[in-house]
């Protein structure tokens, strides 16, 4: 038992979700949230904030050479950003599944990006990529203490006990 909960412990990812200006002015926030909640995922840490140019630069600093770079920070500075922190096993691979694929006209239905966006440009939502990239960009959002550690009733039914 108490093998299977260290094991359940070290499998626990944290990934950073962002639901981009265009899904707050959508009034999306609640829709998406549902489907990480639903899923069985923990909210960890959320906060609605407006980033700077710089910020928003600094948020897609490897994608500084490509063509929509510049377009891309005004956008995702232009308004309101629900910045979050899901913990689960395996979350920041099926968090990306959950999102879909980058252009929402090659995202599966039933995805976020595939179900409630249209084009590139207005995607709705960002999640990191793997590991490390989610760990640089929770440091770059949140502050360690605005992270909140706590068991969910749930846990026990979302991941078995025994
Ligand atoms: N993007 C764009 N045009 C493109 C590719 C990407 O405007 O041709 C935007 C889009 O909003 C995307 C973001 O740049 O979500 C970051 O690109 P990335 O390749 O990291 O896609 P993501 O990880 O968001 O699926
Ligand atoms: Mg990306």
């Amino acid at each position: 038992m108490l093998q299977e909960q260290e094991a359940h412990a070290a499998e626990m990812e944290r990934t950073f979700i962002a639901i981009k200006p265009d899904g707050v002015q959508r009034a999306l926030i609640s829709e998406i949230i549902s489907r990480f909640e639903r899923k069985g995922f923990k909210l960890v840490a959320i906060k609605i904030v407006i980033p700077s140019k710089g910020f928003a630069e600094k948020h897609y600093h490897d994608l500084k050479e490509r063509p929509f770079f510049n377009g891309l920070c005004d956008f995702l500075s232009s308004g309101p950003v629900l910045a979050m922190v899901w913990e689960g096993e395996g979350v920041i691979k099926y968090g990306r599944k959950l999102i879909g694929a980058t252009d929402p006209q090659k995202s599966e239905p039933g995805t976020i990006r595939g179900d409630l966006a249209v084009v590139v440009g207005r995607n709705i939502i960002h999640g990191s990529d793997g590991p490390e990239t989610a760990k640089d960009e929770i440091n770059l959002w949140f502050k360690p203490e605005e992270l909140v550690s706590y068991t969910s009733n749930t846990e026990k039914w979302v991941y078995g006990d025994n």
